[in-house]
């Protein structure tokens, strides 16, 4: 993706570590340690698919294990490699750090087109590769746990997790191995919208601090600012819909594989994600202008990108055309080092990955905790709550009746106060209420340092002091 002047994603990656690292205060042997990547496992494996044996090739990275289990997804791409593997599997630790989830990051990715391949077959690919991860340890409740990424989703993980379950048939913490299962698997309610949703929240948050929306350029609240969306996939959709349906924000542009839509009006994402499932792509979308050239509406006019697909995709190559003045990265490194410090110069506001895309790691955080516990959230708490309601509500009933019209209950008060949270509603409160915190962490360095000039800067100060921490506890 990007142009061979700039360095490699992890390259990048560790750039953006070694620029926050040179303002903070770390014994030079110790930045050194949470930088490298621990260990990664790479694995060819044999699945006999069509009449003949098909070699796949994977890998498992390790980037730190100052906490355990390590966590983070599984990719399914053509273009996954170490070097991919073990940028995203760093990223993965300064993200648990700043949003404050107890692991270590780690990320895993399998050479594989999946379109290429019916559903069984991916079904055996992927409980073989499984098995490969299982058998060291590389996925394991207490260990290792993977989630989703780009290319898989609930089904690959109900496989993975019932691979697991059946070469370890007495773990009764077996469903914890990895997260992002299906509800009836042991998956948590909110998971599958929890990364787009966490967009959705780190820009409320955003908006609630107008310090930092001058330093965008911008005024006024989510309502009304034009988006464009680069992959309309899990994240990019969650984040896209949720924006216009609850924010009135309007999605102008979508960038998909096979080019892009414009559209200034605006452009319904529920149409064209239907359309995407039943055509494969954007192509051929009646009410928007199709460009083929896709990264092209990167440099749209708007107000907010949100690149939600593939790294590298803001580049040297086009950075400087870029009009956005606020950039939110949903996937996991899409400016490249090198952009980001055009960028930077021309006052974009970047909501950094590491923190933006939190949303995923946190819900998977809580469905771990729920397996742990093999107890949905609420379950205990939930009617004794409404009992305790229909205490103060029953009240207000009589003080309504003896106050006639000179005062009475609003409408739907009492539907709503009644109702006890369910457990879609604890993991949004938990999901926002972590990205909340954790913005507000990165704010607080931005804001109070003369020497940081960005919330990237910020984010990684943040989170490499929180595994520093975590080191020196441990005595290293
Ligand atoms: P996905 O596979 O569901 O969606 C990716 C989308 O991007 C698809 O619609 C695909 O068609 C589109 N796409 C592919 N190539 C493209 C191109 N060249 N131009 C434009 N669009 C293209 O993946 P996802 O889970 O939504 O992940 C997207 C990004 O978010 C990745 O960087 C991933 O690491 C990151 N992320 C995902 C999660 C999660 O919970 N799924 C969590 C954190 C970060």
């Amino acid at each position: 993706m990007t142009s061979t002047k700039e360095p490699s994603f992890r390259e990048s990656v560790d750039l953006m570590f070694n620029r926050a690292a040179s303002l903070m205060d770390l014994p030079p042997g110790l930045e050194q340690k949470i930088r490298v990547c621990n260990a990664t496992y790479t694995v060819r494996f044999g699945v006999r698919l069509r009449g003949e044996i098909h070699t796949f090739t994977g890998y498992r990275s390790v980037h730190s294990e100052h906490m355990e289990p390590v966590k983070g997804g599984i990719r399914y791409a053509l273009a996954v490699n170490q070097d991919e593997v073990e940028a995203l599997a760093a990223l993965m630790t300064y993200k648990c750090a700043l949003v404050e989830t107890p692991f270590g990051g780690s990320k895993g990715g399998l050479c594989i087109d999946p379109r290429k391949y019916e559903e069984h077959e991916m079904e055996q690919i992927t409980r073989r590769f499984a098995y490969e991860l299982a058998k060291r340890d590389l996925i394991n409740p207490s260990q290792n746990v993977p989630a989703p990424d780009m290319g898989t989703g609930e089904r690959e993980m109900a496989w993975m997790a019932d691979q697991y379950a059946r070469m370890n048939t007495t773990d009764i913490n077996a469903r914890a191995c990895v997260t992002g299962k299906p509800l009836n698997a042991g998956g948590i309610a909110g998971r599958v919208e929890a990364t787009g949703r966490g967009i959705q929240y780190a820009l409320r948050e955003f908006f609630r601090h107008p310090e930092d929306i001058a330093k965008a350029g911008m005024s006024g609240t989510l309502d009304g600012k034009r988006v464009v969306v680069q992959g309309l996939g899990n994240v990019g959709y969650h984040a896209a819909k949720f924006l216009a349906q609850e924010d009135g924000s309007r999605i102008v542009g979508i960038i998909e594989w096979d080019g892009a839509l414009y559209n200034p009006d605006g452009i319904d994402v529920e149409a064209v994600r239907s359309w995407i499932v039943k055509h494969g792509g954007v192509k051929d979308y009646p009410d928007a202008t199709h460009s083929a050239n896709g990264s092209s509406v990167l440099e749209a006019d708007c107000d907010i990108l949100i690149p939600a697909a593939l790294e590298g995709v803001i580049n040297l190559d086009n950075a400087d055309r870029i009009k956005a003045p606020l950039i939110i990265e949903a996937a996991n490194g899409p400016v490249t080092a090198g952009a980001d410090e055009v960028l930077r110069k021309k006052g974009t506001v970047i909501i950094p990955d590491m923190y933006a895309n939190a949303g995923g790691v946190t819900v998977s955080y809580f469905e771990w905790v729920k397996n742990l516990s093999h107890i949905r959230f609420g379950r205990m708490q939930r009617r004794q709550e409404e009992a305790r309601h229909e205490l103060i509500v029953s009240e207000l009933e009589r003080l309504d009746r003896y106050l006639g019209d000179a005062w009475s209950m609003s409408p739907d008060f009492k539907a709503k106060y009644l109702k006890g949270a369910d457990e879609l509603e604890l993991v949004r409160s938990g999901l926002d209420d972590t990205m909340r915190i954790a913005y507000q962490s990165m704010r607080e360095v931005w804001h109070s340092r003369d020497d940081v000039e960005d919330l990237r800067t910020a984010a990684y100060i943040v989170a490499i002091d929180r595994v520093a921490k975590s080191y020196r506890a441990k005595g290293l």
